[in-house]
């Protein structure tokens, strides 16, 4: 977090100055979308070649032929490529459909219906299941919990990870406590990125529920944003190395890698779950789409193609993201009015505003054209008890666009942070 000095001067003439500026902001008239952290069709277009391949090609390195039925797996070589990327070993990474979401949805809705390996009963059979929810995260993990009346249980987050102080308490403690949804790496929607020190405690802490699981959201893995590509420690291996081998399920794709809808969703595990996870869907699916999952092993070829790539991603996005902080540094810097990350990697800004009035923000900013994602978003039932975090997903406009929208969204966060002082 960048913090900013105290308010100085004369607060009602900034107010007056705000308001001016905001009815400039709408007589301009512009629509944007700050929403969603989608790719800019530049980067899509990095990934072109792939709608040209497999090139009249069929076969796996292995012999398979990928227009069949089967494998359900995924392609070896493509989970070796991808191995690295996500700290598991290709035998126990599982290359799957087009999203990771779809396949944390699945383990969610197994587990509810079939033990998963350790536990006493089915998640259903249980009176309550609640699982830890760092904030602020990632919506889709609430929105998801939710719908299958999973109950989300606030955590603090440091500039480390979760607070594990208060995390450790929680699962020792309280059985019906199954689960952590974890995004370790250029997390969405703060940029944090897990300390070694968190991710070995969360390997080792006890937990009162023996089928505790952490769900490791590693969706920004390879996303980096400066010279400095952030490693974290190998959950899996930590597991492992404190005896809760099965407590951790990793996910991971290609989303924000080739194509946001075209591409490969990973998941990885002990043994035991991966063979657990395989026997379920088996019964929901013959076999993955092997032919995008060769045409993905071709294009990137190993994992230096991927981290290659990667690199013209960075040159896209790295420009976007400096233009947001510099705006936010003219427009608020010792303003005393709101405090916001510099991530090193992933797809987001998030923008934290001292006095709170984040729901009076976004809707002034929508008013004047700019979409944002609501207010309240990045906590468990849209709660930010203090009224206070806004995403920025940098990625999708122009560099134009970016500029005239986050200066509006700065205008916007002036006129409530100088109304709220003046009433104070
Ligand atoms: N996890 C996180 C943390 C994300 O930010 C996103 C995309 N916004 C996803 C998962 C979605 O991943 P996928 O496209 O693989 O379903």
């Amino acid at each position: 977090m960048t913090t900013t000095d105290a308010p100085l001067g004369d607060l009602t003439g900034r107010r007056a100055q705000a308001i001016e500026d905001y009815r400039t902001l709408k007589a301009q008239g512009r629509v944007l979308d700050l929403t969603r952290g989608k790719p800019a069709p530049e980067q899509l277009d990095l990934a072109q070649d792939l709608l040209s391949l497999p090139a009249g090609r069929w076969t796996a390195a292995d012999g398979t032929d990928c227009r069949n039925y089967g494998g359900l797996k995924g392609l070896p070589e493509l989970r070796e490529i991808f191995a690295p990327v996500f700290q598991v070993p290709a035998e126990r990474l599982l290359a799957a459909g087009n999203s990771s979401l779809e396949l944390m949805h699945d383990c969610v809705v197994h587990a509810l219906l079939s033990k998963v390996p350790g536990a006493v009963r089915r998640w259903a059979d249980e009176t309550r299941v609640a699982f830890l929810c760092p904030v602020p995260g990632y919506d889709r993990h609430f929105a998801l919990s939710e719908r299958f009346g999973i109950d989300l249980v606030p955590v603090p987050m440091s500039d480390e990870g979760p607070d594990l102080e208060v995390v450790e308490r929680l699962v020792a403690d309280d059985p019906t406590i199954k689960g952590i949804w974890c995004v370790p790496k250029y997390s969405n929607p703060s940029g944090v990125s897990y300390s070694d020190q968190v991710v070995e405690r969360l390997a080792a802490m006890p937990t009162a529920a023996p089928d505790f699981r952490i769900l490791w959201d590693n969706a920004y893995a390879a996303h980096h944003l400066t010279d400095e590509e952030v490693e974290i420690l190998d959950l899996l291996g930590a597991c492992e190395a404190h005896g809760h081998a099965d407590r951790a399920l990793v996910f991971g794709s290609t989303s924000k890698i080739t194509f946001a809808g075209a591409g490969v969703g990973f998941f990885g595990a002990s043994q035991a779950n991966v063979d657990w996870l395989l026997a379920k869907s088996g019964k929901r699916s013959i076999g993955p789409d092997k032919v995008n999952q060769l045409r993905h092993a071709q294009f990137l070829r190993d994992t230096d193609g991927v981290r290659t790539h990667m690199k013209a991603h960075r040159a896209l996005l790295q420009p976007k993201f400096e233009l947001v902080l510099d705006v936010l540094e003219q427009e608020l810097g010792g303003t005393g009015l709101a405090r916001w990350t510099t991530p090193k990697g992933g797809y987001f800004i998030s923008l934290e505003l001292v006095h709170g009035g984040a729901s009076e923000v976004v809707r002034l900013a929508s008013e004047a054209g700019t979409a944002l994602t609501p207010a309240g978003a990045t906590h468990p039932y849209g709660d930010d008890p203090h009224d206070a975090t806004i995403r920025i997903a940098p990625s999708f406009p122009s560099l134009t666009d970016l500029r005239h929208a986050v200066t509006g969204l700065a205008t916007c966060v002036r006129l409530v942070g100088y109304e709220r002082q003046l009433s104070r």
